[in-house]
């Protein structure tokens, strides 16, 4: 009797050994959501704990890791060198758009997985032709040629976009009517409102162009626009369960940061929480979906300094008051969050070129 009994802990050993192994041989994600906020250093992560219901939702991630997103030619980079950086793995120039240092075209990952029969989409609360989204989808030696990046976006292999940029499709300097070069691309467009989940049509390609330029601010009544739009997304590009790969920008909290704007900052960054939400949400029902959360780079040298006052010169330890270092952006390291199969790899300190090697490894299962 004693032997049986520890024959079967030996065999209930066994098994637990070989299911982990299992699971650790199929850390291959079905989809990828990656967001990113751009300008979103660790200050403007931490006013998710300072403000708001201060119940933050990037508390939800155990795998931690920071990056460094200087390009190849700048100490501090902008959204182009660093959206480039991680969507293709490789550092560029600053305002470089899917392209090198000798101004090549580059893969991109969505370029990449699209050719394993994925689908793909880009959101973003700027213009959807803006640096970020365009390192997505575009190759170009300058992110200020928009009318040509957005041109590109029809031709690309994305399958879902939202944000602003209409007027990029029809008040073109080169007088072209871009809604008809989307249709004849397969997409159907709206220029009024985002659909319901669960209302699109499977495989179809879908456009939301939702302002004139960039959409507008929280501040200026945004509402849930990012939110609301990737809940859209997650459902139509799951609809077909070929797999999907969704890039998510919010991408005020850098004007925020440009512009010294406490407020700005902290209501682009709960917006965007609000969207991490989501795709946390979706993740977790999911089972098979990586969610990769990280920042271009930071911007305005933010900081959740003690409040000071200023005529006494001293520090309030009890109230922030934060400030700004810069106008523009700075070089500081950048937080990764990540959360579903390979999130572990997500770890540790290093380039912002290697967010895509570490996608592209678990899309490979390596
Ligand atoms: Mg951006
Ligand atoms: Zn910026």
């Amino acid at each position: 009797m004693k032997y049986i009994v520890v024959l079967m802990m030996a065999l209930a050993i066994v098994a637990c050994t070989s299911s982990v192994n299992a699971e650790q041989e199929t850390a291959k994600p079905t989809n990828i959501i990656f967001l990113i906020g751009d300008g979103m250093g660790l200050s403007a992560v931490s006013t998710t704990l300072y403000y708001g219901d201060e119940v933050s939702e990037f508390k939800q991630f155990k795998e931690i890791g920071l990056i460094r997103t200087s390009s190849a030619t700048h100490k501090v980079t902008d959204s182009a060198a660093s959206g480039t950086a991680m969507s293709s793995g490789k550092k560029t120039y600053n305002g470089a758009i899917g392209v090198d240092t000798t101004k090549t075209s580059i893969p991109n990952i969505a370029e990449l997985v699209a050719g394993l029969g994925w689908n793909t989409g880009v959101i973003a609360s700027s213009t959807i032709s803006h640096a970020t989204p365009a390192s997505f989808y575009a190759h170009i030696d300058s992110r200020s040629k928009e009318q040509e990046i957005i041109a590109q976006l029809l031709e690309s292999e994305i399958d879902f976009f939202a944000g602003g940029g209409i007027a990029h499709f029809n008040k073109r300097t080169d007088g072209a009517d871009l809604f008809k070069t989307a249709k004849e691309h397969g997409f159907i467009m709206d220029t009024t409102s985002l659909a319901l989940p669960g209302t699109l049509q499977a495989g179809q390609k879908y456009g939301f162009l939702l302002a004139a330029g960039a959409m507008p601010p929280m501040t200026k009544g945004r509402g849930d626009f990012l939110p609301d739009a990737t809940n859209l997304a997650m459902a139509q590009l799951s609809q077909e369960e070929k797999g999907f790969f969704l890039m998510v920008e919010g991408s005020q909290i850098d004007w925020g940061g440009h512009a010294n704007n406490t407020e700005y900052v902290v209501t682009e960054t709960l917006d965007f929480e609000k969207t991490v939400a989501a795709a946390l949400d979706f993740a977790r029902k999911d089972g098979n979906t990586l969610v990769v959360v990280t920042a271009d780079h930071e911007t305005g040298g933010f900081t959740l300094s003690a409040l000071k006052n200023e005529e006494t010169g001293s520090s309030d330890y009890n109230k922030i008051g934060p400030t700004f270092a810069t106008g523009g952006h700075s070089a500081t390291l950048i937080p990764v969050f990540a959360y579903g199969p390979g999130a572990e790899n997500f770890k540790g300190i290093y380039e912002n070129t290697e967010i895509f090697h570490k996608m592209m490894a678990l899309v490979k299962g390596e």
